[in-house]
Parts: structure tokens; sequence; C-alpha cells
């Protein structure tokens, strides 16, 4: 290093008691006193979101030279929709440390035709986090973990992964130089997620289990201090989930849209989005931020269950004492398929801090909604799927009003997940019985 940058600047702080530990020390990742995860936190005095926007704004210009960007490596750091926001994710951090492949800078398009017609009369947006070097939303957290980890020495990363993590945490643990090993349920990631972690070089172990068993597993090699976690148990990641709330508000000229709606795993993507905004209030953004629509499936729903659980003025201390892990079923959302996920706490906390709420959606309508959307153009991933089903199922109750602004977040690109969508399409394909141009124009109708 050439010089520290955590201490002061930026600690680990437990969630539920406020230990403070040092960011580049921590190795196990859980709080001794009451074992909890930890926050990332940041001095942030005599920031000024005002100064910060302006500066925000000349980097997504594109106009490196005047940001001081032009030279060959800090103009990769400004192409990156993640470190254009360096001061909000991890502002002390020295840019040398820096681990990018140029991810974040997401397309933000208006849903198609179809998916309008079929989601009912909201504004509505699509985030497409799919379209990262890695083909996820998890590159958004990927590229501040490694830098930090390369920053703290670590030499060898691991990761429990229903397929999308793994895919993350190999790509960017090979371009930082560390080893990288993950584990993965035997028989529950698609062929394309294991292609990635081989391609990038990590070591793969399956286990005949589900996702849980797996990240029982990492927790376990974590919290002896044998593994330093990839997963989001390592709050760096989190940081630079932050990115999907900064890119949203940028992009609506620093407004929200009235709802964010996202399908919701292991929960540090729904953990980032309301630790964002809530940084955005602290620094002085003035005014509304969105509220969170956590999204599940049916068949991995121990959020959304107990959320319904609850009825009405839920807190978050009713909520954490009902919450119950759950074995899961059978989905094609199988990035999202935990029944126990690890950042459930933040997901809690973030829901209510932003006045949100959680549903379910069942396998045949988050299909449907994979369907609407290829329609209009876009092939995203199931748990997106899930995430539109239950947009629909939402607005359809009217617990969304009519006219509100909402952006989903496509958390992964579809291309991960042909198994599951064109087996249900196979039947459409018309197999012509020579190779005759006529027989073809004869199929046609021509
Ligand atoms: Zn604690």
């Amino acid at each position: 290093m050439d010089k520290p940058f955590s201490g002061n600047q930026t600690w680990l702080e437990c969630i539920a008691c406020g230990y403070r530990t040092d960011l580049l020390k921590e190795r196990k990742f859980a709080c001794p006193d009451c074992g909890n995860l930890y926050d990332v936190e940041h001095d942030l005095s005599g920031s000024s979101f005002g100064d910060l926007i302006s500066l925000f704004d000349r980097r997504a210009g594109c106009s490196f030279a005047s940001v001081g960007l032009s030279d060959g490596r800090k103009s990769l750091l400004g192409q990156s929709g993640v470190w254009r926001f360096k001061e909000l994710i991890m502002p002390y951090l020295p840019d040398n440390h820096i681990v990018t492949l140029g991810e974040g800078n997401v397309p933000i398009v208006p849903a198609g035709r179809h998916l309008r017609e079929w989601i009912g009369p909201v504004d509505l947006w699509l985030i497409l986090e799919g379209m990262t070097p890695t083909g996820s939303f998890k590159d958004f957290g990927g590229t501040v973990m490694m830098s930090v980890a390369k920053a703290a020495g670590i030499k060898t990363i691991g990761c429990a992964s229903t397929g999308d993590t793994s895919a993350m945490a190999a790509a960017y643990a090979s371009a930082a130089g560390i080893d990288c090993t993950v584990i993965l349920p035997e028989g529950k990631v698609t062929p394309a997620q294991l292609a990635q972690p081989l391609v990038h070089g990590a070591k793969v172990i399956t286990l005949p289990g589900t996702f849980d068993d797996c990240m029982r597993v990492v927790k376990e090699l974590v919290n002896t201090g044998r593994l330093f976690p990839a997963n989001s148990i390592n709050p760096t990641r989190i940081e630079g989930h932050q990115a999907t709330v900064f890119l949203l508000a940028q992009f609506f000229g620093w407004e929200l849209p009235d709802w964010i709606a996202l399908p919701v795993g292991n929960g540090s993507n729904c953990s980032s989005v309301g630790k964002a905004m809530r940084l955005m209030k602290e620094l002085g953004y003035k005014r509304d931020t969105s509220r969170i629509l956590g999204c599940q499936s049916t068949a991995a729903r121990p959020l959304a269950t107990s959320w319904r659980a609850l009825g009405s003025a839920p807190t978050a201390q009713r909520w954490s004492s009902i919450y119950l892990p759950m074995d899961v079923g059978e989905t094609t959302a199988t990035a999202a398929r935990i029944g126990n996920p690890a950042s459930y706490r933040k997901v809690i906390r973030e829901i209510i801090a932003s006045n949100g709420m959680m549903d379910y959606a069942p396998e045949e309508l988050l299909n449907e909604a994979v369907g609407v959307c290829g329609r209009d153009g876009f092939f995203v991933c199931p748990q997106t799927g899930t995430a539109l089903a239950c947009l629909k199922q939402a607005v359809a109750r009217g617990e969304i009003e009519h006219g509100a602004s909402v952006a989903v977040v496509s958390t992964a690109n579809g291309l991960k997940f042909t198994e599951s969508a064109a087996a249900k399409l196979m039947k459409e394909i018309i197999p012509a019985r020579d190779c005759q141009t006529e027989t073809v124009a004869k199929i046609l109708g021509l």
C-alpha cells in the first residue's frame, strides 16, 4: 500500500451493536460481540451532494480530459459506471488498487410496448444490469470488493454461488491476480454459468446440496479464518452495488423513480439500493427517494412470506422476530433459489426504511414475464421475470398507484439462462422435410 486508507477514514461497523473493526485487517466477517454482519462506513464529513453531482455529471459527459482522466489508466476509471461515483462508494481507496473491467455503464431504457401493456399503467423503465463484463449485476460489487481485497493483500478468495457470483468472483480475481475458489450446488447452475468460472481459471467445487449448503460451508471456512469471502457477507460488495441508485438518479436528472423493483436472492442488491438512498439523504439530497419492491419466487420466498404475515404498520423488529428460513422448491429463477439469505437483516432494514414492500410470484407468471420482455427485444433472466411478475401483481392490487414511475433492476443477461427459456419454446421450431427453397416458401406461405 502507498498509504493507509482504513482506520478513521473507512471502517467496518456491526449492523446491530455498532462494534467497529479495520476494513483491511478483518478476515472473519462476523461481529465478535453479537455475530451480525458489518456495514462499510466512511467519514464523509465535508462532502456536499451538490458538489459531487457536478463532478459526477462532468465524468458522465465523457470529457475525460476536462476532469483529469485523459491518460490511459485513469480513462479506464472514468469509463466505469461504478468508479464514476468513487467519492460515495470507496472514497479513500488509492486509485492504483482499483481492479476494473469497465463495468457499470449499463443502459436505462423505457419498457417496450408488450411489457407496458402486460404490467399496467405505470411509467416503466428497465436498468439492464446484465449488460456488464460477466453478464450480471454482481460486477457492480465485484469491482469494489476485489479492489479492496487487493489493497488488503489477499492471495485467495472464495464464494458460494447460484452462478452469477462465481462468474463475477472468478473474472475479477483473475484481473486482480488473486486465486479464486467457487463452491456451487451440483446440477443447479446453468452450463453457461458453470463455464464462466472455469474460463477465468477458478477452482470449481460442486456440493450435492443446495446453495444454502454451499453458503454454510463458506461461512464456516470464513468464520474460522480459512477463506476470504467474495459473497456479500463481505460488505465491500454492497458499496459497489449502490451505483444502481446513483446511475438511476443521474439518468433522471438527480431525481429517483417512485419505486425500484428488484429480485431478492441473497439480499445484496436490496441492501445496497437502500443504503445508497439513505446515504444520499444524509448528504443533503432533498427530493424523495424510491420505495423498494423486493421480489421473490414462490419456490424461494423466505422474506416475502414473513413480510406478508406482518400486516399493517410493519417494523424491522417485528419482521425479524417472525422471519424464518425455508426449504426451497424448484424454480427457473435458480440464481435467487435461496432459502436463508445471508443479508436478510439488511433487506429487512432497507425495505422498512424505504417504506417499501415485498411480494412473491408464481413460476408461471415469472416465466411469462421473460417471454413478454423477449417480444420487446430484451432477453432478461428469470430473476428479472420475478421482479416484473411481482410488479404486475402490485399494480393490479393497487399497491402501486397508476402513473407511478418504476425502475425494474434487470439483474442478469438472459443468455445465461437459455436452457429454461429455450425448453419452453422448442415446440415452436418448424422442421422442414428437405433443403429446397420451395419447401421453405411453402411453410412461409410465400
Ligand atoms: Zn455486533
